[in-house]
């Protein structure tokens, strides 16, 4: 079976950035993978010799506040329907925000294995902020800049060691 890790997180957290530095097919044909959602970003990827399916929730996202908290919950909840594994990136250069704890608790009635990863942090004062996300109760954050690549290795062995 293929493993599906969906990429999940408010608006302009780096979704998209890190779904294209994971994945080699933007665009994953979906119509032979039953039980997955048509509407959304599907790509393939491969981490040592594996192949699977990187989700990006990020396609509908409304400007308002209403309707994107809406859509976040909806989003979050679908990746939870069909994940194996859930990255649950915030952003260090922005720092912990009230959507990031609505997701959060959104994520933690799942019951599907959250790796919490905390983007940007190539960004200045990204270190600073910090420690303000353990506060999500998720443990301890995986680092990473989707932009440089760096901090993605470590996520990815994580992730796979638990699959
Ligand atoms: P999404 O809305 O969650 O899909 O976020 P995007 O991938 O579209 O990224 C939002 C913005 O953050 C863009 O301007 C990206 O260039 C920027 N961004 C994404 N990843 C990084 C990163 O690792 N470091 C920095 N400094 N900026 C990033
Ligand atoms: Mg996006």
């Amino acid at each position: 079976m293929t493993a599906v890790i969906a990429l999940v997180g408010r608006p302009n957290v780096g979704k998209s950035t890190f779904f294209n530095r994971l994945t080699r097919t933007r665009e994953a044909l979906v119509a032979d993978l039953p039980g997955l959602t048509r509407d959304r970003h599907y790509g393939t990827a491969q981490f040592e010799g594996r192949q699977y399916l990187v989700v990006d929730t990020g396609g509908f996202e409304p400007e308002e506040r209403e309707g994107l908290v809406a859509a976040m919950a909806a989003q979050t909840r679908l990746a939870i329907t069909e994940a194996d594994a859930i990255c649950f990136l915030v952003d260090a250069k922005e720092g912990l925000s009230a959507q990031d704890a609505e997701i959060a608790q959104e994520l933690r009635r799942g019951g599907k294995p959250i790796y919490l990863v905390v983007n940007k942090m190539d960004a200045k004062g990204a270190v600073g902020e910090l420690p303000e996300f353990y506060r999500l109760g998720l443990g301890t954050p995986y680092t990473i800049s989707a932009a440089h690549g760096h901090g993605v290795e470590p996520l990815l062995e994580a992730i796979f060691s638990d699959l």
